[in-house]
């Protein structure tokens, strides 16, 4: 069994991580962001609502989100655990996850925080060249990182559910800190 929450600033390699890993645990990797991208796509009401949040680079108004993650963390397939990338984003999604997981019963393993250094952060961004990866969008999703998600650093600290991982270092060194944490 295996429950993650996969926490950091975007261009962390949090996705990537969290789809290796999740593949490893044999869990679904629930990513919030692939999930509204798809929304997009598909024209659905909800990708309506979403499009113009996301390309702005802010988060989507959590009564979109909430009922979301909600309705995917009571699927069939999660019955074996999941790695969840991208939620929560702000304080009152964590505290609405932590509600919600002891209503299902799922109590969460625990937090990986990717930490990241700022340089590391844009470089790897403007490289992968994502629709909201524009320079002044990346600035913009920084920012509501450092003034919505990164307080969730402490939040889940002070619970004593943080584990840090040095997200400086290559993808496959990463990926190794990641497998020996969760293999343990
Ligand atoms: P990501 O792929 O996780 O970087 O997410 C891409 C975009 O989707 C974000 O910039 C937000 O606009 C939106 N998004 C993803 N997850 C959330 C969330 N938990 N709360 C609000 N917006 C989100």
């Amino acid at each position: 069994m295996t429950r993650l929450i996969f926490l950091g600033p975007p261009g962390a390699g949090k996705g990537t991580q969290a789809a290796l890993l999740a593949k490893d645990c044999e869990v679904p990797h629930i990513s919030t962001g692939d999930i509204l991208r798809s929304a997009v796509a598909a024209g659905s009401e909800l990708g309506k609502k979403a499009d113009q949040y996301m390309s702005a680079g802010e988060l989507v108004p959590d009564d979109l989100i909430l009922d979301l993650i909600q309705e995917r963390l009571s699927q069939d397939d999660v019955e074996k655990g999941w790695l969840l990338d991208g939620f929560p984003r702000n304080v009152p999604q964590a505290e609405f996850l932590q509600k919600l997981l002891d209503q299902l019963e799922q109590p969460m393993d625990f937090v990986v925080n990717l930490d990241v250094e700022d340089a590391v952060i844009v470089a790897r961004l403007l490289q992968r060249g994502r629709k909201d990866d524009e320079e002044s969008v990346i600035l913009t999703r920084l920012e509501v990182y450092r003034q919505q998600t990164e307080p969730l650093i402490d939040f889940y600290r002070n619970r004593q559910q943080l584990v840090s991982v040095d997200g400086n270092q290559t993808l496959e060194a990463v990926y190794a800190d990641l497998k020996r944490l969760v293999m343990e």
